[in-house]
């Protein structure tokens, strides 16, 4: 296929292809879903709602009841302006559209989350990875603060908490690299109903600085929700990227439907969050495995050197997916994240985990 080779650019030939494991059948603990479904009265509720969608109409293309409840559910300064996006990895596609081109850079920290680096590939942007602290994944910041003065990127992204490692890094570190950056930067902040920190009331104190946010690990990721909140100059001219109706009627009813009933979405996060200290705990007791803290709905470990393809595979036996991290970056190496599931998931991972990892079964029950 000539053509194919003569017409698709280098950048976009070059990439692999981002993989989804094919979860049939295994108890998903991969993709840092919420486990739970909704309740059968909300169910019910939210089907009649559909019934009634219109959908031989265009969706509202400003979205405005959603954002509106949107600002008030996420606590968005007043003064801030919004957009949204059909999950936040568009935001990000809409960010390198409107600050990309020739010559220009987008910076993040690595390990860190796959889509900077793939959006940046396919929509000709430089990117620079910085590495974080091999200790703690903390943010190097002599190196991150002489990548930003040597490469003067035009977007910057940190995840916070990051993404795959767990992490918050230090307020004081992050707010060094804002006052640094000649460019736009982008806190990611994907984990927020996992985490009680976030820049999201400190939107306008900083004439370079947005917020990202997500419905999706919250309890929504089907439905492909994300916004971006910032100062109103920025956020008038990266709307212009965005395309029309990018959020459609079915998913701007449930989703509006969904936030008017947002205990239930705080009630299932908190007890995630529960689930994530227990979990935790036991993944720390277990020889043969370090667990890291995390402020998101997963834990990263790391397994004794050279084990984690097998302990990976041997939960996949047990009929429970995770995500194997070994290969994608030197800093991973020999390590899995596992998101936080349900009780039950969890405790068939745990006594999983057990039987795959010798000399844990005495010591724990010791
Ligand atoms: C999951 C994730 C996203 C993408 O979320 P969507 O809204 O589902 O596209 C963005 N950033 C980080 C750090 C994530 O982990």
């Amino acid at each position: 296929m000539n053509l194919v080779e003569q017409w698709i650019r280098p950048e976009v030939r070059a990439i692999n292809a981002y993989h989804v494991a094919d979860a049939s059948g295994l108890v998903k603990l991969d993709a840092m879903e919420n486990p739970y479904t909704w309740p059968e009265v909300l169910r019910e509720e939210w089907t009649r709602l559909i019934r009634d969608a219109d959908v031989n109409r265009y969706p509202d293309p400003h979205a405005r009841q959603l954002t509106q409840q949107l600002r008030s559910v996420m606590q968005i300064p007043e003064s801030a302006g919004v957009l949204l996006g059909n999950g936040s990895d568009e935001i990000i596609q809409m960010l390198a559209l409107a600050l990309g081109g020739e010559g220009r850079t987008l910076l993040s920290v690595e390990p860190g989350f796959a889509m900077y680096r793939m959006i940046a590939a396919f929509s000709g942007l430089n990117y620079v990875g910085v590495e974080l602290k091999t200790a703690d994944f903390s943010l190097d910041m002599e190196a991150l603060l002489e990548a930003i003065d040597e490469h003067q990127p035009a977007l910057l992204f940190l995840a916070y908490p990051n993404n795959p490692t767990g992490n918050l890094f230090a307020v004081s570190d992050v707010e060094r690299i804002i006052a640094a950056s000649p460019g736009l930067v982008v806190i990611d902040e994907a984990y927020a109903p996992f985490t009680d920190a976030s820049f999201i009331s400190r939107i306008g104190e900083f004439d370079n600085m947005v917020v990202m946010r997500t419905l999706s690990k919250m309890g929504l990721a089907g439905l492909r929700l994300g916004l971006l909140a910032g100062p109103e100059e920025w956020l008038s001219e990266i709307d212009k990227t965005r395309l029309p109706y990018n959020i459609n009627v079915l998913t701007q009813l449930s989703a509006s439907f969904a936030l008017s009933h947002i205990s239930v979405f705080e009630q299932q996060t908190a007890q995630i969050r529960e689930a994530r200290s227990q979990l935790y705990k036991e993944l720390r007791e277990m020889a043969g495995i370090t667990p890291f803290q995390s402020e998101a709905n997963f834990i990263l470990v790391r397994t004794a050197e050279g084990e984690a393809l097998s302990i990976f595979e041997g939960l996949k036996q047990h009929g429970i997916l995770i995500k194997n991290l070994h290969g994608g970056h030197p800093l991973l190496n020999d390590c899995l994240r596992i998101t936080v599931g349900t009780e039950v998931e969890n405790r068939a991972l745990v006594k999983a985990l057990k039987m795959l990892l010798p000399g844990t079964i005495f010591q724990a029950e010791t």
